[in-house]
């Protein structure tokens, strides 16, 4: 009768990842000791989906010119739009707002500490309120975005990737270590994920953890096709994004004409991508038929052209 060999455990050590952390760990100015919970909340709303170079410069501004809540609530909704910039999915600087608002109110302008609180926040999901807890309150919670659950498929699984799953969170949780070591190792192990153990081209060669189970596999390839790269040329986002380009641009209100000439590709997906910004309030129609940035109409609220 054949006996199967024993498997060697797969975990995360967390000394390794904890020494390479201390040498690799990006300058990240949301990561420095001044930064506030508040100001570690926008990183978050503005890192969803979005690369840190296109985050940073837009990060700096808004925190010099709104550093608390209270002043980002006090900001007009036109105003932190066009902050907002070119960071794409401009719905985030929307709930951001609001998330400030609620703060500013509710809380003393100091974002809450514990997860449930967080949850409760405009804009703050799963993966955001943990991401507070650990980074801006070093609190012992598991925190999961893309990159931690591809490390852990590898190293812990053996496997390129893993969808989200229900148990995700339970998992990451029985991988931290013991008490200050673990919003440290959080932080560490997103940043592997970010710069050695990347989707496509994982620098295995220079991986501070020395026991990785899809590596010791030999790379089987994924059971699943890779995603493909989401493109933006021609997609109704990008169409969004040129009419707010032309609201930004301008102070005002400005003519369905001026809407129009922002793409002349096709017309119904211009329609569209008007009719889904006004039903999102990032747009609203004045009472004489002209356009503005949410609030800068001079009817907020009414006459939505839908
Ligand atoms: S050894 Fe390679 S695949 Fe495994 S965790 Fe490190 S970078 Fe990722």
């Amino acid at each position: 009768m054949s006996r199967s060999m024993p498997q060697p455990e797969y975990g995360i050590d967390p000394g390794e990842l904890l020494a390479w952390f201390d040498t690799a760990e990006r300058d990240l100015p949301w990561r420095r000791p001044e930064v506030t919970a508040w100001q570690i909340l926008v990183s978050e709303f503005m890192l969803q989906q979005t690369p840190v170079n296109r985050v940073e410069p837009i990060w700096l501004d808004w925190i010099a010119r709104w550093p608390t809540p209270s002043a980002t609530a006090a900001a007009s909704a036109a105003d932190v739009l066009r902050a907002w910039g070119k960071l794409g999915y401009p719905r985030r600087a929307k709930r951001l707002h609001e998330c400030a608002a609620v703060v500013a109110a509710e809380h003393g302008d100091v974002v809450p500490a514990d997860v449930e609180t967080l949850l409760g926040l405009p804009g703050v999901g799963t993966y955001t309120a943990r991401a507070i807890a650990c980074f801006a309150y070093r609190q012992r919670v598991p925190v999961v975005d893309t990159n931690v659950r591809r490390v852990v498929a590898r190293v812990v699984h053996g496997v390129a990737e893993t969808p989200a799953r229900a148990g995700d969170l339970a998992e990451v949780a029985a991988l931290l270590p013991e008490g200050l070591a673990a919003p440290r190792f959080s932080a560490a192990l997103m940043e592997l994920g970010a710069i050695v153990c990347t989707a496509r081209n994982p620098r295995c060669g220079i991986c501070p953890l020395s026991a990785c189970r899809w590596k010791s596999a030999g790379y089987p390839p994924a059971s699943t096709p890779a995603r493909r790269v989401q493109r933006y040329a021609g997609t109704d986002r990008q169409v969004r994004g040129r009419l707010l380009d032309v609201l930004r641009a301008g102070t005002g209100p400005v003519t369905r004409a001026q809407l129009d000439v922002a793409w002349l590709t096709d017309t119904a997906q211009r329609d569209r991508a008007l009719d889904s910004l006004l039903t999102d309030g990032l747009v609203e129609q004045t009472s004489t038929g002209l356009f503005a940035l949410a609030g800068e109409g001079d009817d907020a609220g009414e006459g939505r052209a839908r």
